[in-house]
């Protein structure tokens, strides 16, 4: 179980080490946007503002074009590698709201995040995690906001630790042709991305796809209980 401390009114967070990685946790209660927005979109926005320029009223082409919904409203939650963070930070660092330098600091002092001469870098490889709070409406259409925090956790090990990753693979590769493909049309029925990964993130940490080991053979369930025994063993 992940234990916040308070960093300010709006925002939460804890570290989680790990051997070689550290997974950094935020959860935000209040201005989810005005943290993350930048932070999360930047890469993306490359396409509209090919200099790293984004600027705050850029949000309103990026809601234009991308979506329809209050941005506060967009995500339940989001995992980012730890490139996407050092690349924000020295694309922007000039140009840092009071918000994204609140993030940056806690990074600094947490010795995540070194300043070395005018480039900012990472310490050790970390992962990003945001659970967002910050509108109810999300949180009662979804099983909970832990479950978001596990949904991440799940993608920070895959990327960052090994053992996890080849556990979920060993799982996925023992499945039969027939469960592959039906799954596959359940993500497209709920208008989800496939992939491995994200399958492995959803059955772990939400109740989405459980119904379906019982498709399982006998040595799937084997591997199905070994990997929730390698997240339990990370997570708790
Ligand atoms: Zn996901």
């Amino acid at each position: 179980m992940i234990k916040f401390t308070p960093l300010n009114m709006s925002l939460d967070t804890a570290i989680k080490q790990h051997a070689n990685t550290k997974c950094v946790v935020f959860a935000c209660k209040d201005s989810f946007m005005l943290y993350f927005f930048r932070i999360i979109e930047h890469d993306v926005f490359t396409i509209y503002k090919p200099k790293g320029t984004m600027r705050w009223g850029d949000i309103n082409v990026w809601l234009n074009v991308c979506s329809e919904d209050p941005y506060e409203e967009r995500y339940y939650g989001m995992f980012l590698e730890h490139t996407q963070i050092i690349t924000f930070f020295n694309k922007y660092k000039n140009r840092l709201s009071v918000h994204e330098k609140e993030i940056l600091d806690y990074l600094i002092e947490n010795k995540i995040i070194v300043k070395n001469g005018k480039y900012y870098r990472s310490m050790m490889n970390f992962g990003f995690i945001i659970n967002n709070l910050s509108t109810d409406r999300i949180h009662k259409t979804v099983d909970g906001s832990e479950s978001i925090v596990r949904h991440e956790y799940s993608h920070f090990l895959f990327r960052y630790e090994p053992k996890y990753k080849r556990a979920v693979n060993r799982l996925y590769k023992s499945t039969t042709a027939e469960y592959k493909q039906n799954l596959k049309k359940r993500f497209k029925i709920k208008q989800l991305g496939f992939s491995i990964e994200e399958w492995a993130c959803y059955r772990i940490a939400q109740a989405k796809f459980k119904s379906y080991d019982k498709y399982l053979t006998k040595a799937c369930k084997k591997e199905m209980n070994n990997l929730i025994k390698i997240f339990n063993s990370y997570y708790n």
